[in-house]
């Protein structure tokens, strides 16, 4: 069936929304589309600049003004996408849905949509009529950017991945609240630190003091903690796996679940395609950086292979994985979210074998889970669907 270019947007104020925007108009996307601004708060309100024919909000609950739409891309968030896609479905619309959220990511007939790592994938499912694409979650997709190519080669027989997540990751009111309790923190010892002679100690007991007694109203978006000066080793929900049946492996959370699920549909493997699925385990932290998730990785590999090798995979595999040498310099200036934020570089270094034995690699790679984790891949699924009209 052919598609044709009319493409609503909803959900692009948002974090993701802004930054797919921008890709967007860098790439010329705009030029190809006849973009349909939708909102869920402004409807009536003029649209951004990009709007063409279509020059006000539409409201994003009307269903009769979305099913105009040949393709939709939504970076609105799970509630919204909960709601509107049955209905939208239901009414008979058959048009290409595009999503952010992780609501539809595991349901049959969405591809989690990763285009360096799973064309085939995406390809195969397009012949076939699929209309459900939905971008993967941001830590594992930029976790595959960088190793795929060891996955391809059959080479990892597990892996563990130790995350430290940007604020950014929740949306945007979580960075406005990471920077507000930082200014918070900052003004509560600003004339102690501005004395060079003040006690240190003064300054660590006021600033844990003021964490501490934090109002409700500074600490909505991470879960009533905060996050400046701290870190949140849980992000999601607690899916309670295991605790009916008393198992040992209980209190994974939904995100450090995502890791195992997301990674096996995307490439492929478990049951669902007549094979093991491989083991993924992480734990998944949020950290007061703003953007970037990085991740420390733990890779099992099958059987033993020179560490220049697994290099010379890793680097060959796409267009956008940088190998960073592991020395203290490169590090410093390749490795940090500071030195990739607003790039489609997904650098990974630290790569070295692990005292617990030949056969174990570790590696530690950062990607700006706005980009690969979320925009970036939803753009060039709109691309790929223009090519194929
Ligand atoms: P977000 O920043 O909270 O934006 C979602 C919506 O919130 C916006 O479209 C906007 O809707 C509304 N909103 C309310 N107050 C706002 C404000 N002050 N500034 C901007 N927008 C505001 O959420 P997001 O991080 O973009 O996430 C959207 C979806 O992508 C979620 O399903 C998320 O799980 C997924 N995702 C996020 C990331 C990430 O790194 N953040 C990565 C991968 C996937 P209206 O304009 O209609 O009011």
């Amino acid at each position: 069936m052919k598609t044709g270019n009319v493409v609503g947007l909803v959900g692009w104020r948002g974090m993701v929304g802004s930054v797919l925007m921008d890709r967007m108009q860098a790439e010329g996307d705009f030029d190809l589309i006849e973009p349909v601004f939708f909102s869920t708060s402004s409807a009536g309100s003029k649209s951004p600049a990009p709007a063409k024919n279509e020059t006000l909000l539409k409201d994003a609950f009307d269903i009769e003004a979305l099913k105009k739409c040949d393709i939709i891309i939504s970076t609105q968030g799970g509630d919204y996408t909960s709601d509107i896609f049955p209905k939208l479905r239901s009414s008979g619309w058959t048009g290409h849905w595009i999503d952010a959220a992780s609501t539809l990511r595991m349901n049959d007939d969405a591809i989690i949509v990763l285009d360096p790592v799973n064309l085939p994938a995406i390809q195969n499912a397009l012949v076939k009529g699929g209309n459900t694409w939905v971008g993967g979650n941001c830590t594992v997709s930029c976790m595959l950017m960088a190793v795929k190519s060891l996955y391809k080669a059959g080479l990892v027989a597990w892996i563990s991945t130790h995350t430290y997540q940007a604020a950014s990751g929740g949306g945007a009111q979580h960075i406005r609240e990471l920077l507000t309790q930082f200014g918070t923190l900052h003004a509560e010892v600003k004339s102690l630190l501005e004395d060079p002679t003040s006690s240190i100690l003064e300054i660590d007991r006021k600033i844990i003091a003021k964490q501490r007694s934090l109002s409700a109203a500074e600490m909505t978006h991470f879960g009533g903690v905060p996050l400046a000066g701290s870190l949140i080793p849980w992000i999601d929900k607690d899916l309670g796996i295991g605790k009916q049946a008393d198992e040992e492996n209980w209190g994974i959370s939904r995100e450090e679940w995502k890791g195992m699920a997301e990674t096996n549909k995307i490439l492929e493997r478990g049951h669902a395609y007549g094979c093991w699925p491989t083991a993924v385990d992480s734990y998944c932290v949020r950290v007061g950086s703003m953007r970037c998730h990085c991740q420390a990785l733990t890779i099992k590999l099958k059987h033993f292979v020179p560490l220049a090798d697994i290099e010379a995979l890793i680097a060959a595999d796409n267009e956008w994985v940088q190998l960073i040498p592991n020395t203290k310099e490169a590090t410093l200036e390749h490795l940090t979210p500071v030195a990739v934020t607003g790039t489609l570089n997904i650098p990974i270094g630290r790569v070295r074998k692990l005292a617990v034995g030949p056969d174990y690699v570790g590696a530690f790679t950062i990607g700006d889970q706005l980009l690969w984790g979320a925009a970036e891949p939803l753009r060039r699924m709109l691309r790929i669907l223009l090519a194929a009209s």
